[in-house]
């Protein structure tokens, strides 16, 4: 799996379960606190019923009207069950069907009423009630249908939370982490290729002086072999020593390549002091002048001129400037459009280019110190017609 995936699941589960934790946490309060609002109007029905009762003595016509009206209006569906407290046995033989013996007990040493949990959904209350004609005790039951409810409709915003918490998260996730932790994994994969061209191409000259170094020692030479040898030999070495220099300044970021010491430099003096051999300097006396390093500027454009020789075989190479852009034109081989995307990589090198010598690190070089100059470069190229680089300030 993609870091990017790895990275999108991970913060799609953390989410996810932080929204459990806090959802089911949000769900427990909740239920505890529609059960203790029905018992508060469990407790108004129990002493409703027993008003309703036993006071139908103590009190007047219009007062009991009341009483039966408050008891009407409290709490509808609920079984009452209502008997003497005195008659011990009985009392005891009801109230353990419902209550714990600790809870009769605090019920009969004074608590005036006590909850309980009749069956999963049923909640009740147990009222003990003196009264002037015997002490006597209500129990009230009643299936939270309110409550359930509540809760059936949190289950579902619960549920469809979670689902939309996933789809949100993951897509969120997978947006960003594609973007940019895949950019990150890309990049690492990019330098450890970078690492092992590099360590490839510096392989081969070294093998080759290593090579040329035990062929020529298994005998005894003439001094000319051994000059010629030493050649070959100079030859790779400074092949590995332009590479090294190379991959020094790749690796280099833009902030160190500005560090070098900067000064003004007119394009068309400067251009036309590079355009030597091959390459044809076209001046239309512009001023225009860049601020940079003279040798890294030198490179750059050196670069690009010898590609467009290289691969031209000895057709003249224009270069010319045109307000801030700078123009090389050859009429080489040109570039395969396959190509066209990954020949700034390091190390890469056209299907075309195979027959030049050439490490595939020059176009990649040149475009770092441009780049950090400002410049935006474009290659426009046509396969047999020629390549024309644009350089941009
Ligand atoms: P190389 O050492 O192969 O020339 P570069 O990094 O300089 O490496 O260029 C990368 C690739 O870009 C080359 O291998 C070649 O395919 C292509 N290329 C660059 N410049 C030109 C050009 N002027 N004409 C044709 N192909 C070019």
């Amino acid at each position: 799996m993609r870091t990017g995936n790895k990275i999108a699941w991970i913060y799609t589960f953390l989410m996810m379960g932080l929204v459990i934790v806090i959802g089911s946490l949000f769900y427990v309060l909740t239920a505890y606190a529609v059960d203790r609002i029905y018992d508060s109007y469990l407790e108004e029905k129990a002493y409703a019923s027993a008003e309703k009762h036993w006071e139908k003595d103590e009190l007047d016509a219009e007062s009991y009207a009341l009483v039966k009206k408050r008891y009407e209006h409290s709490l509808p569906a609920t079984r009452e069950i209502i008997f003497n407290a005195d008659s011990l046995e009985k009392a005891q033989e009801i109230l353990s069907r419902y209550l714990t013996p600790k809870q009769i007990r605090q019920l009969y040493q004074g608590e005036d009423v006590v909850h309980f949990d009749a069956s999963d959904d049923q909640l009740g209350i147990a009222l003990y009630y003196p009264d002037n004609e015997g002490n006597f005790i209500v129990l009230v039951l009643s299936n939270n249908r309110y409550g359930a409810r509540i809760l059936l409709y949190m289950r579902w915003i619960l549920g469809v939370s979670l689902l939309l918490t996933f789809l949100l998260v993951y897509a969120i996730g997978k947006l960003y982490a594609s973007r940019l932790v895949n950019k990150i994994d890309e990049a690492y994969q990019r330098e450890k290729a970078f690492i092992s061209n590099a360590s490839h191409e510096l392989n081969n000259p070294l093998t080759a002086i290593q090579g040329e170094c035990e062929i020529t020692l298994l005998k005894e030479r003439t001094p000319t072999d051994y000059q010629q040898s030493l050649q070959r030999i100079a030859f790779e070495t400074s092949r590995m020593v332009t590479l090294m220099k190379h991959l020094l300044f790749l690796s280099k970021g833009d902030q160190e390549i500005l560090k070098r010491t900067m000064e003004p430099i007119r394009l068309d003096a400067f251009l036309k002091e590079q355009a030597t051999g091959q390459v044809t300097y076209l001046s239309n006396n512009s001023d225009f002048s860049i601020e940079a390093n003279p040798y890294l500027l030198g490179i750059a454009i050196r670069n690009l001129f010898d590609n467009a020789c290289k691969y031209s075989s000895g057709k003249i190479v224009y270069v010319w400037l045109e307000e801030r852009t700078i123009i090389i034109q050859d009429q080489g081989i040109g570039i395969p459009e396959s190509d066209k995307k990954r020949i700034f990589l390091p190390f890469y090198r056209g299907g075309n280019a195979r027959g030049f010598s050439g490490q595939g690190i020059g176009l990649t070089l040149s475009v770092r110190i441009l780049r950090s100059y400002g410049a935006a470069v474009r290659i426009d190229s046509e396969v047999g017609k020629g390549t024309r680089v644009l350089i941009t300030f």
